[in-house]
């Protein structure tokens, strides 16, 4: 590829999960046009109500027009063919973190769309490096790390596998300030910089629960009080799914091949119950889903 689209406007979003419509919300709300795409006709149901609700939730506030509301989902086209994204300028992939997944989509999507689209990925800890190779154009992948809840929260941690061009950091970088969203850059490294601290932490605390140290209610209090964090590890990792948090530690484990990274007994044991947080209305606390 020579370069990339130096304005991006057409935006196109794969998964349609937690994040997936948190990301397609929050590009219609600046303005952009987006198809959001995902296997499952019923994750796409689930998607729109959970903008519907947001939006809602932004009106009542008076942050919103009722007419912005509405514009801002009639930006959003949805579909479960891959290839409703061949005219996009970026691709933004937000579906499950498996790196043989996620590089099959990128094999897929080079025969899909432009040669100058550019492919991101909202991956938590995969290798950009790796994920690019699965292009034969891997200039034109890079990470774009977004934050749960993604309207509310400010970082997008930008991520240059050895591959990504200038260009492409240079257009991203740009979409995301036009998004409102503040970019910050690391070079490629398993789990970048957020998660390479609060991974570890989230497993740490789910240790000192299965040790029975202290209630999973105390541990956050501790961190909460003692550390003045807006919330203790437990509930973070029940909001951003312990299936996520086990995806990421085990990325770091045989990334780094260190066994500081090694993933906690208990958290492994939720994934396998099914009590991955409050995705399912269960995880270290219970939640009734809304
Ligand atoms: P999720 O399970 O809520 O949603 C994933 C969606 O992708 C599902 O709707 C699924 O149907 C869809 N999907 C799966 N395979 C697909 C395919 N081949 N084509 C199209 N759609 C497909 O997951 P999530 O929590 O939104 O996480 C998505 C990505 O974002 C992961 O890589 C995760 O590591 C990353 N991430 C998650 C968080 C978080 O807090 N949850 C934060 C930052 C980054």
């Amino acid at each position: 590829m020579e370069s990339a689209v130096t304005e991006l406007r057409k935006i196109g979003v794969i998964g349609a999960g937690t994040m997936g419509n948190g990301i397609a919300q929050t590009c219609a709300a600046a303005g952009f046009d987006v198809v959001m795409q995902d296997l499952s006709d019923a994750a796409l149901a689930r998607a729109r109500k959970t903008m519907e609700s947001s939006l809602a939730r932004q009106v009542r506030k008076g942050t919103l027009t009722e007419a912005g509301a509405v514009e801002t989902l009639a930006r959003v086209v949805t579909s479960t063919e891959v290839t409703a994204l061949a005219d996009r300028d970026i691709v933004i992939e937000a579906i499950v973190e498996k790196i043989e997944v996620k590089a099959a989509i990128i094999a897929k999507l080079d025969g899909i769309c432009r040669e100058d689209a550019i492919f991101a990925s909202n991956t938590s800890s995969i290798s950009l490096t790796e994920l690019a190779a699965a292009s034969a154009h891997p200039g034109r992948v890079i990470g774009m790390h977004f934050f749960n809840p993604v309207p509310v929260m400010q970082l997008v941690e930008i991520i240059r596998a050895l591959q990504t061009t200038d260009p492409v950091a240079v257009a991203v970088t740009d979409l995301t300030h036009a998004i409102g969203k503040t970019p910050r850059v690391s070079k490629d490294s398993y789990g970048f910089i957020v998660n390479r601290l609060l991974a570890p932490q989230i497993n740490e605390a789910i240790n000192c629960v299965a040790e029975g140290l202290a209630t999973p209610e105390d541990i956050d209090s501790m961190m909460k009080l003692g550390a003045n964090h807006p919330m203790g590890p437990l509930a973070l990792g029940d909001l951003i799914g312990l299936d996520v948090v086990l995806n990421i530690m085990e990325t770091l484990y045989n990334g780094f091949d260190d066994p500081k990274y090694r993933p906690s007994p208990l958290l492994k044991q939720m994934v396998a119950a099914g009590y991955l947080g409050r995705k399912t209305g269960k995880g270290f606390a219970e939640y009734h889903q809304t």
